[in-house]
């Protein structure tokens, strides 16, 4: 089957690098990019692109039927530290647009999905370190609940109506073409930034708190190595435990300070802590490397020296425009 693909919530962090690659993959014409508003023009310009409510099964089924689709991409969501802000609006964002890809797949509009779980499926009560893809869950977010239902529905659908839905609880993900949206893990991408304008940070979480991350092209490579995997090789349908590395704040100020010697790290927790308190520390991903042969890159060394090089010139380029 040729992808003829919709990424919704393209606009977004991950969905934006998800876009470029795919196009890169697959051709222009046959990635479509959506999301609710143009709220990334680097995206809205770069390709077709389509308004779309994920909310609005309506909306999505006109799309896929418009283009064509087959394989849909959900990407839109309301993350960690927003959802407990706006409880109500995460869960309704994160299960109506779920249910309506899925549905879309059960009636056979649609053939392939991926949607994104997250490592906030985990609670306090789960085992912090090197944590198994089979386990307790027991999440005390909004975000958390409506991921780990999802991850059931996924399942559900496979099963009972033989979905091809894919996932993978990503862990943070460190990038610099697009800010994060409102995550736990946001810290590990603002810092680099402020480690270049200010030479200081000051970090939402206490220094020791430990939590799984990845950067951007190992989130990207993990996406599509799980969706070209053959359907036989797919063994988990709730979602895939993922990882990469994990490190505390105090570790990626030490990794910036060899680079940056001046930088000077501050620490203010506040209402995030709780919620990277009740996350894993380290991950288990076993199954993931054996059925689909997942294997990271990027080393904490490695996504400081490419976040700094990268920044410094998207920065530059900034004060030229502006001089
Ligand atoms: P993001 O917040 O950066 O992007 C989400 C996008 O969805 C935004 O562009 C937003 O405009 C769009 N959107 C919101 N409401 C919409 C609607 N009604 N219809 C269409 N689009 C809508 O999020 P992200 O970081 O790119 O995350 C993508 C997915 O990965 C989410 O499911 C998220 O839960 C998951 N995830 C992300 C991380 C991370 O560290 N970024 C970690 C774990 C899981």
């Amino acid at each position: 089957m040729n992808p003829k693909i919709l990424i919704i919530g393209a606009c977004g962090q991950i969905g934006s690098e998800l876009t470029y690659k795919l196009r890169a993959l697959y051709g222009d014409k046959n990635v479509i990019a959506s999301d609710i508003s143009y709220s990334n023009l680097d995206i809205v310009n770069s390709g077709i692109f389509e308004i779309v409510d994920a909310q609005d099964y309506a909306a999505v089924k006109v799309c896929v039927e418009k283009h064509h689709i087959n394989t849909v991409y959900l990407m839109a969501a309301i993350l960690s530290a927003t959802g407990e802000k706006y409880p109500m609006k995460a869960w309704d964002l994160n299960m109506n647009s779920l249910f309506h890809v899925l549905n879309l797949a059960k009636a056979k509009f649609i053939k392939k999905v991926f949607w994104p779980s997250s490592i906030a499926v985990y609670g306090p009560t789960t085992p912090k370190e090197n944590t198994p893809q089979f386990t307790v869950m027991e999440p005390s977010t909004v975000y958390g609940i409506t991921k780990q239902v999802g991850e059931r529905w996924c399942q559900y659908y496979h099963e009972k109506y033989a979905v091809d839905v894919r996932s993978l609880r990503y862990p943070g993900i460190i990038s610099w073409k697009t800010m994060p949206g409102g995550g736990t893990t946001d810290y590990a991408v603002e810092i680099y930034h402020k480690a270049i304008t200010d030479k200081k940070y000051e970090c939402f979480l206490k220094e020791d708190t430990k939590l799984p991350m990845m950067f951007m092209d190992d989130a990207i490579k993990a996406t599509v190595d799980i969706m070209q995997a053959e359907e036989k090789d797919i063994k988990i349908r709730s979602s895939y435990n993922l990882a990469a590395i994990s490190f505390t704040p105090k570790e990626i100020a030490e990794s910036i300070k060899k680079h940056i010697p001046g930088f000077n790290m501050t620490y203010k927790p506040d209402y995030r802590q709780n919620i990277a308190d009740s996350w894993p520390k380290s991950i288990d991903d076993a199954f993931a490397r054996k059925d689909w042969n997942w294997n990271h890159e990027f080393s904490l060394q490695d996504i400081t020296k490419e976040m700094l090089s990268q920044l410094r010139i998207k920065y530059n380029g900034l004060l030229k425009e502006s001089n």
